[in-house]
């Protein structure tokens, strides 16, 4: 381990070694516990920090406390040919995601174009992967994603949470190279990067955050306020909020990531009216399947994707701007670099996992052990 004074830089091997041990210890079986600690390394992989192993203690306090569940398998509350509705019954978002995509390729590959509806998931993570796992099998897909209970978002024009960080993602198969996916939160930012900014990881860019007082910030303390000693900091304790991104017009898809995730696959939106109690935590998703194999176009489609690439990013860039970039090509240049340098996390993260790990009940020599190069 090594990196600069407040980061340390953990290789990937070493990180799902770690993570995994810990679920293990948790509870999960070591399927669960690979799923989860392989599934939060790959989003530091490719640089999403704030859906990666900064969520480790946080995670084990939902295990510990029931919120999130060990080892569940999706229900499947209604199917026909083509349309599935999924109970994720709370359980790992890494393991009920991956049940469910699956049940969504089944479907599509018979059918051409196929749907799930997810409710009650634990949480799921980067949505990204659940559209890389449909483009390994050929299969074009889009997730919208909201989150119940999270009111973290101002809706534009207000300064008063009501909405989650709800994902929005579109994966396309490419052959012969990496697909194309665009995943992201429909908040300016993502809450897990407000965390890590917290942690005193990087910086959040002005105007994602509105605090109490209506002042636009990049400061994430209006969403945490003071965290309390030994404790995990939650995003429900501050007095501000995030802001929604693209104005009124990102603040309306996020809401209708609230109508499509929410309310359509019965896991219920983010929060209500006169409600004194959160309501309960969990992803819902709906998403749609599309087999690019059954498409006549099939044979010339991988070309005039690369075609569209080039054309792209040909453009002359803007002030500022070194390349242009297209979607998911970010994701792949950091995960080349950190495969080659390792995970770079702040030493707070670090601290906050080995301090869980402790907790867990693991030794000092079993941690060095865990941890060794
Ligand atoms: P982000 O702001 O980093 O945006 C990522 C997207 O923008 C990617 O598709 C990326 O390829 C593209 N991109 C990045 N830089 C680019 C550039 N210079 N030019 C063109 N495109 C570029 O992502 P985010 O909003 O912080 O979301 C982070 C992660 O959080 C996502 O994986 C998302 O699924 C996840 N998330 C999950 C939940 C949940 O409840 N499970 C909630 C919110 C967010």
């Amino acid at each position: 381990m090594m990196g600069a004074p407040n980061e340390v830089r953990v290789a990937p091997d070493v990180m799902i070694r770690l993570v995994r041990a810990m679920f293990a210890r948790a509870g999960c079986s070591e399927t669960e516990a690979a799923c989860i600690a392989e599934r939060l390394t790959g989003a530091n992989l490719r640089g999403h920090d704030s859906h990666g192993v900064i969520r480790v203690p946080r995670y084990l306090e939902w295990a510990e406390s029931g919120r999130q569940k060990i080892g569940q398998t999706v229900e499947i509350v209604m199917e026909n040919d083509v349309m599935a509705i999924l109970d994720g019954n709370y359980g790992f978002g890494q393991t009920i995601g991956e049940q469910t995509v699956d049940i969504g390729l089944k479907k599509v590959k018979q059918h051409g174009l196929a749907l799930t509806a997810l409710r009650n998931s634990g949480h799921l993570g980067r949505i990204g992967d659940w559209a890389e796992r449909a483009a390994e099998a050929g299969v074009a897909s889009l997730h919208m994603v909201n989150v119940r209970g999270s009111l973290l978002v101002a809706p534009f024009g207000a300064r008063e949470r009501r909405m989650g960080t709800s994902p929005f993602c579109i994966g396309i198969p490419v052959e012969g190279q990496d697909p194309v996916v665009h995943d992201f939160a429909t908040s300016t930012v993502a809450e897990g990067k407000a965390l890590v900014a917290l942690r005193g990881g990087k910086a959040l860019p002005e105007g994602a955050l509105i605090d109490a007082d209506g002042a636009l910030t990049s400061d994430p303390w209006p969403l945490y306020g003071d965290v309390p000693e030994g404790k995990a900091p939650m995003p429900y304790e501050g007095p501000g909020a995030l802001t929604a991104f693209g104005g009124h017009k990102g603040s309306g898809l996020n809401f209708m990531m609230e109508m499509m995730a929410g309310a359509l696959t019965g896991s219920g939106c983010a929060g209500g009216p006169d409600e004194p109690e959160r309501r309960r935590f969990c992803n819902g998703m709906l998403s749609i399947y599309i087999d690019t194999e059954k498409f006549d176009g099939q044979d010339s489609m991988a070309e005039e994707i690369k075609s569209y690439i080039a054309f792209v990013k040909s453009a002359r860039t803007a002030d500022g701007h070194s390349e242009v970039l297209v979607p998911g090509e970010n994701e792949r240049r950091v995960m080349a670099e950190r495969q080659a340098a390792g995970l770079p996390l702040a030493a707070a993260a670090w601290s906050d996992i080995l301090g869980s790990a402790r907790n867990l009940g693991f030794t000092e020599a079993e941690l060095n052990a865990l941890t060794a190069a």
